[in-house]
């Protein structure tokens, strides 16, 4: 049987049961070593490498061709499969038993040195690498990644598809998108001054989709926003998106969790829901995150109530003016030098903490800090209470507005999880977080925006407080968290007219502004919605995680280096004065080439 012209078999799928037949390999030379004449090449392939020999005595003529390769030559060889003698067994090759003296090569193409050694890839710096993608695609590890997404993705369209979804595609070059980051835009040449948006996520059309009776809607979408990149951000990345119409919050999560097993059962990671589930408020006030990472303890406490009627006037402030005071206590620490303490003070100051205060709890029984002198006898004896603060530990405390307070403590919690090991890197811990709040104040901005996005739906007790307290008001939106990394999110979507115009009006929006942005929309839903709610998940972190990788990159076939840059093909580059001319563009600056 041929697979293809080139080749009857690949390389890395020879076995000792093959011993015997005649095959046909066609591959890369990934090695070649002249021993004493003879000349040993390791031929490559997808599925892995095969060792083919030239002997003076045995093959002369493949041999006198074998003198000319050189590494990443592409060569098509056909012979038969042999036993290798015992002294050049390998055990760690799946193709390690066996070999071939071909009986005939031909060269299909030569190959220059390379930019760098593939076998050395892990020393090579990433620029280089993601110039000569092409090559890096060469190396097993990175091969191994998009093969892992490929499984994944497969199983994933595979479980979709038995559940009755459609995969419908949405377009890329749109109006706007709901999701609040920034836009990337591309100028209409046809109608000039107007600018297409790319999609930030197939959102508004997937709920439109739920409009037009598709009922269950998957894709693999590309989204793109063009956001300050933050060292693992990607400008377009991949969500695996789904909506259901005639579903609750309850429907959607028992489908992702199924989901999800399939997907990580690809990846050979068992996983077994049903998950826990936390409120924002609850994962807020135990480990400071909305995206707990539940692999350890460290869970923070209140102290308001003891702090407000104490005498430490800057806890007792920042108490009355409507903060909070937090508390952490961190085992087997209480030796940690004064240098030590400043540390982690200044770690406090660089998360936006004002001030880090704390107690140490002596080996000797004995108890320090600074701000003993304002606490009353009654006050520490219910701190070290309700710390369950033992010898050894000591216990911090930051007094600010809760947002400040949470998010400090959230990171040093992290921190020290790390710090002290107490990370089990094999733990795939997964959880939901509910009931998110649907409103968020921008000081900077001096108004309120969604938390998720304008189409989710309010949780139905908090309605009356859109107008009288957003801060309270909480969404029926839901996130999925593994292993402290948010995996993704979605809601329940309005499919009321009317709460859709109050939520507009909560965030400030005025006729003419929801007209211009969300009238489509809006007049799509007179037309006879159904209950919908839907969710996203990130595709490449998940995968990410999946390969116990750092960096999405990794997962990425072509990624954007860290500023966006596309350094293959030099990407974004300067257009042409007659593509700007066309396009009625004029740039400011003059640029040079
Ligand atoms: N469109 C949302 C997002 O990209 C997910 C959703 O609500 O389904 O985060």
């Amino acid at each position: 049987m041929s697979l293809t012209s080139y080749k009857s078999c690949y390389c890395g799928d020879i076995r000792e049961e093959n011993i015997g037949e005649v095959v046909k390999l066609s591959g890369w030379v990934a090695n070649v070593r002249d021993l004493g004449g003879i000349i040993f090449v390791e031929l490559r392939d997808r599925m892995g490498v095969f060792q083919v020999v030239a002997d003076p005595q045995i093959n002369p003529d493949v041999h006198k061709v074998f003198n000319k390769l050189k590494d990443e030559y592409v060569v098509t060889v056909s012979g038969k499969v042999s036993r290798r003698p015992d002294d050049t067994y390998n055990p760690n090759l799946a193709t390690g038993s066996v070999e071939m003296y071909p009986e005939s090569i031909e060269i299909l193409s030569e190959s220059q040195v390379l930019p760098f050694q593939l076998d050395d890839g892990d020393n090579v710096s990433e620029d280089v690498r993601l110039k000569y993608r092409y090559l890096d695609l060469r190396r097993r590890p990175v091969l191994d990644n998009l093969v892992l997404r490929h499984k994944v993705v497969s199983a994933i369209r595979e479980f979709l598809n038995g559940e009755n979804f459609l995969e419908v595609e949405t377009p890329i070059l749109i109006k706007t998108t709901p999701e609040g980051a920034r836009d990337y835009l591309v100028p209409s040449r046809v109608h000039p001054n107007k600018f297409y948006a790319l999609p930030q996520s197939p959102q508004i059309f997937k709920q439109l989709l739920m409009v037009g009776g598709i009922e269950r809607y998957y894709q693999i979408a590309k989204c793109f926003r063009d956001e300050d990149l933050r060292s693992d951000r990607q400008p377009e990345f991949t969500q695996v998106d789904l909506e259901l119409s005639f579903v609750e919050q309850e429907d959607v999560i028992n489908l992702m969790e199924k989901l999800i097993k399939k997907a990580f059962a690809a990846g050979g990671i068992e996983v077994n829901p049903p998950f826990i589930r936390i409120t924002y408020k609850e994962a807020m006030d135990r480990f400071g995150s909305d995206r707990p990472d539940t692999r350890f303890g460290l869970e923070l406490f209140d102290v308001s109530d003891i702090m407000a009627k104490s005498s430490f006037a800057a806890f007792a402030d920042v108490i009355a003016k409507g903060g909070i005071a937090k508390a952490l206590k961190i085992p087997g620490i209480a030796n940690y030098s004064r240098k030590d303490m400043d540390d982690i003070r200044n770690l406090a100051i660089s998360f936006g903490a004002k001030g880090l205060a704390w107690i140490t709890y002596c080996e000797d029984g004995t108890i320090k800090s600074p701000i003993l002198k304002y606490l009353s006898e009654a006050e520490i004896a219910e701190i070290q209470n309700r710390a369950d603060a033992q010898k050894g530990d000591i216990v911090f405390f930051i007094a600010d507005e809760a947002k400040v307070a949470y998010d400090v403590f959230g990171r040093l919690r992290l921190h020290f999880g790390e710090k002290l090991n107490l990370i089990d890197p094999n733990k795939n811990n997964f959880l939901w977080v509910t009931d998110f709040p649907m409103f968020e104040y921008s000081k900077e901005d001096d108004r309120w925006s969604s938390v998720h996005h304008p189409f989710t739906m309010p949780n139905l007790e908090d309605i009356d407080k859109m107008k009288t307290d957003k801060g309270a008001c909480r969404s029926i939106a839901y996130d999925i968290v593994y292993n402290g990394v948010e995996l993704g999110g979605g809601s329940v979507r309005i499919h009321s007219s009317k709460i859709q115009k109050e939520v507009f009006e909560a965030l400030g929006l005025s006729e003419e502004e929801i007209q211009a942005k969300f009238g489509f929309m809006i007049d799509a839903f007179k037309y006879g919605t159904p209950p919908h709610a839907g969710i996203a998940l990130g595709l490449d972190r998940l995968i990410a995680m999946m390969a116990r990788t750092e960096s999405i990159r990794d997962v990425i076939a072509f990624p954007k280096n860290s500023q966006a840059k596309d350094l293959m093909t030099d990407a974004p580059a300067f257009a042409d004065e007659k593509q700007l001319r066309e396009l009625r563009l004029q740039l400011k600056q003059v640029h040079t080439h």
